[in-house]
């Protein structure tokens, strides 16, 4: 496929460094500069625009965007007793398709090209993120978790289909994998763990937890197992290079060891840990002394309320600096770093946009307004295909996306 040219633009690269001029963005994710004179697609204006990696959200439950505002107030154990577990008996295929679709709109709106999501149906989620064309590891549960009460009971169903699934390949020339999801220590016996454990080295597939989320959650780990919840999934062999534990808020250091030994990914979500009053998130500088690779997610929209990157890479910002009294953790190129790590896309934002002025002397204060302000994402490319066009998403129509959910909401609200 021939490249994309943008004139006159910015690209700002994943060392920060800011390039200025004519730019060709190729299929395959790689950019050069322009001689003017090459076949290329289309022929953007970049003189409004600047050009970076695109955003990946490593902890996603993408149809929860039907529990937005939910529970407002909950602190974490009843917000999910009296809140979502009730709910989400009620949860239907079609609701989870709705719920999906209106998160992906809202991800690309919001210059996020991956998700690594947890939830029920990954057989429904996996098509509309492949149809509205960004990347995903879609995370099926082995039981019927969330209990539901409709189509699937825990009889061995639900671990059959997602053993097809997870034998029936990728989706979109690899762009969407399944993968399987083990809820937390707290909710699956060992037997599940070990389960989503095995089929994840059988199928080479990702195994996404949430691990250490809360105080409770390590303390009543500790008093069962005698162990911590990191070290006790490490005795039971459950972790791997494949493992994407979400959290992390309260490990200890030899805990943080075996992440790195292990090569496991842990994942910061500092605003759903801040809004549901954790009271503890992960300590970054400590993690990444230890080695452990670090990535970024929003959580659900039920505990952030936002799928939006941005803000969680200002969030992450924020509270490491202010946890740590120490201002120069997380500068904004190693925050943009984090909140783009693996990013092989590319999105645009709007540099009329006031949030991002001034720019500073050559450009400059870029990437702090970005991070620290805001800013409106144009244009979204994956694998050569524009996902958005001058603020608009063409993949997939947003205003049907938001219709539906209205209408979907309403029918799962009346149900409980
Ligand atoms: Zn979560």
């Amino acid at each position: 496929m021939e490249p994309r040219r943008i004139t006159s633009t910015r690209l700002i690269d994943e060392e920060g460094i800011i390039h200025h001029g004519d730019i060709l963005l190729h299929a395959d994710g790689t950019w050069s500069e322009s001689n003017g004179d090459e076949d290329v697609l289309e022929t953007i204006d970049g003189t409004n625009r600047v050009i970076t990696r695109s955003f990946q959200n490593w902890h996603t439950h993408l149809p929860m965007m039907l529990n937005r505002s939910m529970g407002e107030g909950l602190p974490l154990m009843e917000w999910l007793q009296q809140s979502i577990f009730p709910t989400e008996k009620h949860v239907t295929r079609e609701l989870i398709e709705i719920g999906t679709k209106a998160a992906v709109a809202e991800l690309i709106a919001t210059g996020t090209t991956f998700a690594c999501d947890m939830y029920h149906h990954p057989d429904s989620i996996a098509p509309v993120i492949e149809n509205a064309g960004i990347r995903g590891i879609v995370c099926g549960p082995t039981t019927s978790w969330p209990p539901s009460d409709s189509d699937e009971q825990d009889n061995g169903e639900v671990l059959k289909r997602l053993e097809t699934l997870l034998g029936s390949g990728s989706l979109g020339d690899g762009r969407v994998e399944y993968g399987i999801a083990a809820h937390a220590v707290y909710t699956c016996s060992e037997e599940t763990l070990l389960r989503a454990a095995d089929l994840g080295k059988r199928y080479d597939a990702f195994v996404h937890i949430h691990t250490s989320e809360t105080r409770k959650e390590v303390a009543d780990c500790h008093e069962i197992h005698g162990m911590y919840p990191i070290e006790y999934l490490d005795s039971i062999g459950f972790l791997s290079d494949s493992t994407v534990c979400a959290h992390c808020g309260w490990v200890t250091k030899k805990e943080m060891k075996i992440l790195a030994e292990k090569e496991s990914h842990a994942v910061h979500c500092p605003i759903s840990n801040q809004k549901l009053a954790c009271g503890g998130t992960m300590s970054y500088p400590a993690m990444i002394d230890a080695g452990v690779d670090v990535r970024l997610g929003t959580d659900g929209a039920a505990s952030n309320n936002s799928l939006d990157m941005r803000a969680e890479a200002k969030s992450a910002s924020l509270i490491q600096r202010h946890d740590h009294w120490d201002a120069t953790i997380l500068d904004p190129v190693e925050t943009w770093s984090l909140a783009t790590k693996g990013s092989k896309d590319w999105i645009t934002w709007d540099i009329d946009d006031i949030r991002l002025r001034p720019l500073g002397t050559n450009d400059r204060r870029l990437l702090a307004n970005l991070i620290y302000s805001g800013g409106r994402c144009l244009d979204v490319f994956v694998n050569g295909r524009a996902l958005r066009r001058d603020g608009k998403t063409i993949s997939l129509d947003e205003q049907q996306a938001y219709n539906e959910l209205e209408t979907a909401a309403r029918e799962y609200y009346s149900q409980i």
